[in-house]
C-alpha cells in the first residue's frame, strides 16, 4: 500500500517511526528488550528506529567538554569512563565473533571525542559549536551499537546518519530545523531507499555549512517527529520508561495515572508546562499532519 504525500508529489510506502530514549538503551539488557520490540514491529511495516545516547552519556560528554574548557585534567578520567561504558555495553551485547568491528568503531569515535576535548583544553574555550560536535557522539555511537546488535540477531538494518537528512540553522545547541530543505530530503530518501529497517541517531543535525548541530536537550523525540511528519508515517512511537502521558510526574506522585487519550493541544501544553515524557517541540510537525503519537513503555510493552 502507498500513502500520497501532497508536498512532494511522490509516493511513500507506509512507514512507522520508533524512538527509544536513553533509559531504553542504557545498557545491554535494555538494548536487548528494545531490539525484541523492534523485531516484532518490523513484521508490520517499514520502520525507522531513532535512538538516544545511552542514558547519562550526553551529560558525561558535556562534563568532559566543560572540565577541559576549565583547564581541568580530570576530563581525561571522564573520557575513560565514557570509553569503558560503551565497550562494556558492546561486549555484553554482542557475540564475541561480532565484536571486533564495533569495538574498533567505538574506539575510533572516542578518539575523535578525545581530540576535540584536547583542543578545548588547549584553547580553554568551549563554544556552542564545539559543544554540539562533542555531544553528537553520544547518539552516533549508540545508534551504531544498536544497529550492530540488530545485525547480530539477523535483522540487517541500514544505519543512516541523521545529518544527511535534517538541516538546521546555525543556532548551535538549540538549532531550528529548516523544513523546506529537510522535508524533501527525508521524503526522497525513504521513497528510494530499499531497506525495511533504518537506524538513525536522534538529537543531531547539520547546518547549511556542514557543521554538526543539535536540536536541544531531549531532542531525539523531535528527530522522530521530523522524520515521521516528512515521511507521512503511519504513527510515531516514543518508547520510554513510563507507560504514557500521566496525570502527574510518577517519580513525585504515587497515584499518578496514565492518560489513555489526549489531544495534541493538551499534550503540547503539558509538555510545555514541564511534563518530561516528551520534548515540547515534538508534537507540532505531527499535529500538522494528524499523525498519531504513542507513548510506550519499553519495560512493560
Ligand atoms: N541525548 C540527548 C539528551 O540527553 C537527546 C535525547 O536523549 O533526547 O538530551
Ligand atoms: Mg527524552
Amino acid at each position: 500500500m502507498q500513502a500520497f504525500n501532497r508536498h512532494t508529489f511522490t509516493f511513500l510506502p507506509f512507514m512507522q517511526v520508533l524512538k527509544f530514549g536513553g533509559t531504553s538503551v542504557a545498557n545491554a539488557d535494555n538494548i536487548k528488550k528494545a531490539a525484541a520490540i523492534v523485531a516484532e514491529e518490523i513484521k508490520k511495516e517499514k520502520t525507522v528506529l531513532v535512538v538516544s545516547a545511552l542514558g547519562g552519556v550526553t551529560d558525561l560528554l558535556l562534563q568532559c567538554g566543560t572540565l577541559a574548557a576549565q583547564g581541568n585534567q580530570e576530563y581525561k578520567q571522564y573520557l575513560q569512563a565514557l570509553v569503558q561504558r560503551h565497550l562494556d555495553t558492546a561486549k555484553a551485547l554482542l557475540p564475541v565473533t561480532n565484536q571486533s568491528g564495533v569495538l574498533s568503531q567505538i574506539m575510533q569515535r572516542c578518539n575523535e571525542i578525545e581530540d576535540l576535548c584536547n583542543g578545548v583544553f588547549l584553547l580553554n574555550e568551549l563554544s556552542n559549536k564545539t559543544k554540539d560536535r562533542i555531544l553528537s557522539y553520544g547518539e552516533i555511537i549508540s545508534s551504531q551499537l544498536v544497529a550492530a546488535y540488530l545485525t547480530s540477531t539477523g535483522v540487517a538494518p541500514t544505519w543512516k546518519d541523521s545529518r544527511e537528512l535534517i538541516t538546521t540553522d546555525s543556532n548551535f545547541t538549540k538549532a531550528a530545523v529548516d523544513f523546506e530543505i529537510t522535508n524533501p530530503q527525508i521524503a526522497h530518501y525513504f521513497t528510494t531507499a530499499k531497506a525495511t529497517l533504518f537506524v538513525m541517531p536522534g538529537f543531531i543535525a547539520v547546518d547549511k555549512y556542514g557543521y554538526t548541530t543539535t536540536l536541544g536537550r531531549g531532542g531525539s523525540d523531535y528527530t522522530a517527529a521530523i522524520i515521521g511528519a516528512a515521511a507521512n508515517a503511519s504513527a510515531v512511537y516514543i518508547w520510554t520508561d513510563v507507560s504514557g502521558m500521566m496525570t502527574a510526574d510518577p517519580r513525585l506522585v504515587n497515584n499518578a495515572k496514565v492518560i489513555p487519550h489526549i489531544s495534541y493541544q493538551e499534550a503540547m501544553e503539558l509538555s510545555h508546562f514541564g511534563a518530561k515524557v516528551i520534548y515540547p517541540p515534538t508534537l507540532q510537525p505531527l499535529m500538522t499532519k494528524g499523525i498519531p503519537v504513542w507513548i510506550k513503555n519499553t519495560f512493560a510493552p
